[in-house]
């Protein structure tokens, strides 16, 4: 039977079993302790510069069949993950072009 993943405390129960905690050990060794948008921006970011997290790509709340599946895993850092999750808002900064002056 599929269990299913909808309220906090059955998603508290996933998160906190052997099999999640096995399955995030083995995805984080798979993409070398590396988040995944970080590097897709150009930058690396691994444990040293952040709290490293497993997201699922399709959410466990709706997709409970993925939850495990390694296809639909992904590390992020603990800034994309909550962004991604948009935990709390994020304010646009634009980056600071340089601009040459021409008179
Ligand atoms: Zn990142």
């Amino acid at each position: 039977m599929q269990p299913e993943y909808k309220t906090e405390e059955q998603k508290r129960a996933f998160y906190n079993s052997t099999a999640w905690r096995n399955k995030r050990e083995d995805i984080l060794e798979r993409d070398n302790y590396e988040c995944a948008w970080c590097k897709k921006d150009g930058g690396v970011t691994t444990k040293d510069h952040a709290i490293l997290e497993v997201d699922h790509i399709f959410e466990l709340e709706h997709y409970p069949k993925l939850a495990l599946v390694d296809e639909n895993l992904r590390v992020l850092c603990n800034m994309h993950h909550n962004m991604r999750h948009k935990r709390f808002q994020f304010a646009v900064r634009k980056k600071s072009k340089w601009d040459d002056e021409r008179w």
